[in-house]
């Protein structure tokens, strides 16, 4: 049986005492002075654990605590309070919300999956990717062989062009050389950081992150420095066009570029591909009003794989306003559909990605892989204040970190959204991640709905007045 994959894991406490999501209020005044305090029954032993962290000036027990509320409900003098932390409400913004923050560091920490508890307590439809669910039918019997057990789901991406068609000539042989592939283990790649407190450290966190996941990290050719070069086959240079003419030794060093493009030809790539022909050629195609055809236009003059790019909270602006990345991108793989091209190249999507299932909705509306990076940075701490976008000192100095610790809690992430991902796939009865890929009919796109079902009915309502409702 050949060798399973995995991302090893390993338990990488926080340097810095993470936000709580609520804070203890505990007044001496009016204490009862009981002979058993409700204090030593916390299940956690959060009032004992508890310490007073001098560099944060801060009481840790917000940290600790897991909101059972049992110490506030029990304490005979109603003393015990607890309270919303102003401090964890103020992170992020309204995509990155300061419980996907939380949850990214839970499993960057431990490399587990977060179990909510009783039930699930929120709204069933929201914007982004939360107006679209995935069917999961076969949930009743995924344990048969059970998902992490002796059946194996692939998480297997090939990156690179495919034959429209195969060509014979007269002696039956193939006309033409067989496209060059790679394949990664997970749909997953790295991408270069949008914000941060970045330093070489970072970069290094991340570059043997990728190796250690034989996946890949783009690098921006101007981080290119030499502490990166045992990384290589792992890193994916980007390019300027004119970074391309003063690169040969780097880029034939690598497996892959990503170029930004301005104007395409087919004669471009020829005449890269030609100078470079071991090497796949990425393009990063900023998603707009006109994605689709020119999705259509870098396929058919030669690219390899498109980087479909929304902004950091996964908005494209078009000319109708502003539309989400999980539909430009399922616009943009229909259009290859309908041109009879979709199979020759690969699709990745970033912008927005924020949770293990936004990976499994990205392909299922037509990606066949993501490119991942503010979650990376939530890895390392991040508190995403944007303090560092203003030129400001960073609260949990990403800077600092040790490579090592880096790398052990981006490989934390990873392994448990690949855990998720392989229960959204063994849940919806699929053994192969290549088989999700637009996918659309194993999903349910709450706008859809409400047309198809509701409009005919009342007429087109809006999401608010629905979400809830
Ligand atoms: S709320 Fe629960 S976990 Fe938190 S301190 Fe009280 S008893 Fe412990
Ligand atoms: S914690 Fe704030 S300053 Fe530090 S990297 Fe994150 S957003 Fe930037």
């Amino acid at each position: 049986m050949p060798k399973k994959y995995n991302i090893p894991t390993k338990t990488s406490p926080p340097r810095f005492t993470p936000i709580g999501k609520s804070t203890i209020l505990d007044w001496e005044g009016g204490c009862l002075r009981c002979f058993k305090c409700v204090k030593r029954q916390c299940i956690y032993d959060v009032y004992n654990e508890r310490t007073f962290d001098v560099r944060q000036m801060t009481d840790t027990i917000d940290s600790l605590c897991k909101n059972c509320l049992r110490c506030v409900q029990s304490c005979p003098g109603q003393v015990i309070t607890k309270v919303a932390n102003a401090e964890y409400k103020r992170m992020g913004n309204s995509y990155w919300t300061p419980d996907i923050i939380r949850g990214q560091w839970f499993q960057a920490e431990t490399g587990r999956i977060p179990v909510s508890g009783a039930g699930y307590g929120g709204p069933f439809s929201g914007p982004g990717f939360d107006d679209m669910w995935t069917d999961m039918s076969e949930i009743v019997r995924p344990t048969r062989d059970g998902i992490h057990g002796r059946e194996y789901i692939n998480t297997v991406v090939d990156l690179g062009r495919s034959f429209p068609c195969l060509r014979f000539d007269a002696a039956g042989h193939v006309v033409g050389d067989a496209p060059k592939k790679i394949e990664i283990p997970i749909p997953i790649i790295l991408k270069d950081l949008p914000l941060g407190s970045l330093s070489e450290s970072v970069f290094l966190a991340m570059a043997e992150a990728a190796q250690a996941m034989d996946t890949f990290m783009i690098a921006p050719v101007k981080e290119w420095k030499p502490y990166l070069e045992p990384y290589k086959t792992h890193l994916i240079p980007l390019l300027t066009e004119a970074e391309i003419d003063t690169h040969g030794e780097l880029i034939r060093g690598v497996r892959i570029i990503e170029i930004q493009l301005s104007d395409v030809t087919e004669a471009r790539f020829s005449r890269i591909r030609a100078a470079y022909p071991d090497v796949l050629i990425m393009v990063r195609v900023r998603l707009g009003e006109r994605s689709g055809e020119e999705a259509l236009a870098l396929t058919r003059a030669g690219a390899d794989i498109l980087h479909l790019c929304a902004d950091r909270d996964g908005n494209v602006e078009s000319g109708n306003g502003t539309r989400f990345v999980k539909d430009v991108v399922r616009s943009v793989h229909k259009d290859l559909v309908e041109a009879g091209c979709r199979n020759e190249i690969t699709l990745f999507a970033s912008g927005g990605i924020a949770m293990a299932e936004h990976v499994a909705k990205g392909i299922i509306v037509g990606a066949d892989a993501v490119a991942v990076d503010i979650p990376l940075l939530l890895a390392l701490e991040c508190r995403l204040c944007f303090r560092c976008e203003a030129g400001r000192s960073c609260p949990v100095e990403v800077e600092n970190i040790h490579p090592e610790w880096g790398k052990n809690r981006i490989l934390n992430l990873i392994a448990a959204w690949r855990n998720q991902l392989i229960e959204v796939l063994g849940a919806m009865g699929i053994r192969e991640i290549r088989r999700l890929r637009g996918e659309v009919g194993r999903a349910m796109f709450f706008d859809d709905l409400e047309r198809e079902t509701f409009g005919k009915l009342f007429g087109k309502r809006t999401k608010r007045e629905s979400v809830g409702n």
